[in-house]
């Protein structure tokens, strides 16, 4: 399995000088297992990933779409592939507590937004509505789990032998009154090679934003103890958050690690990072 991250910032891209080394784009993540193509998310990272799937001559793919806020679907009419009729896409989503996936997607491209109306994209699209907990994709063993946020929204596992990958992007880890409690988080992400967590916030900003949907480096530093994770990527950076915030973050909960004896490496997400499982 290898997965490669497109784009690991939250809420709204930021081409901003003090943000280029963590990444300006939103979430988009590329997972390829025996040459099938699985991609997380349609943030604005998927432009560049559409160019670079061009090059690479591939044409059928799987997208999960986690939920449609902004920042999960926004890059989509810019990613090329869809102009070509040569291309296979599955969209997979759980949109059944609001509107439906493809009129999510055909709106997002109505003439008041955007130039090109989803009706005359050649490239052929098939929506596949996923809200069960266990799917295939193309091979891939896909697990899922509903997360605490404002709208329905799952994570997702993915296994392959015995090397996972956990993705869990817009999350709140909270003990009141949540959509899915932090037993059933420890359970979803045992043992994982990988988990990559919503880590928006610092403690100190939590305090004000609670039930925004959104975690802390903490909260999400505690998840993985107790779900004993080999490795743990802090990820959906803050708008707000510079290049030189996460290098201290990041060192600052290495050091935190390291001294309380806990087994796994923890590292921020940057774009363009690839895994190798
Ligand atoms: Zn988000």
């Amino acid at each position: 399995m290898k997965i490669k991250f497109w784009g690991c910032r939250g809420s709204i891209p930021v081409p901003d000088r003090r943000m280029i080394r963590y990444g300006g784009n939103t979430t988009c993540i590329e997972v390829t297992i025996d040459n099938k193509t699985l991609i997380i998310d349609a943030g604005t990272g998927i432009r560049m990933l559409g160019e670079d799937l061009i090059n690479r001559k591939i044409s059928d793919m799987d997208i999960f779409i986690t939920h449609s806020h902004w920042d999960h679907i926004q890059g989509f009419p810019f990613f090329m592939p869809i102009y070509s009729g040569k291309t296979n896409i599955n969209i997979f989503g759980c949109t059944n507590s609001y509107r439906q996936l493809k009129s999510i997607f055909a709106k997002q491209m109505s003439i008041e937004y955007f130039p090109v109306r989803f009706s005359e994209l050649k490239s052929n699209i098939n929506f596949v509505e996923a809200c069960g907990s266990e799917y295939t994709i193309s091979n891939h063993k896909i697990k899922t789990i509903r997360t605490n946020h404002p709208i329905f929204t799952v994570g997702l596992r993915i296994e392959k032998n015995d090397k996972s990958f956990v993705f869990i992007t817009d999350n709140e880890i909270m003990d009141e009154k949540p959509q899915t409690s932090r037993t059933e988080f420890v359970n979803f992400c045992k043992d994982a090679t990988y988990l990559v967590h919503d880590t928006q916030f610092k403690e100190e900003e939590y305090a004000t934003r609670k039930g925004w949907g959104h975690s802390t480096f903490k909260q999400a530093v505690d998840l993985a103890r107790y779900s004993d994770v080999k490795n743990l990527g802090f990820f959906h950076h803050d708008p707000d958050r510079k290049d030189s915030e996460l290098d201290i973050i990041e060192k600052q909960f290495k050091d935190y690690c390291r001294d309380k004896g806990y087994k796994f490496s923890v590292f921020a997400v940057k774009e363009m990072d690839e895994i190798n499982l």
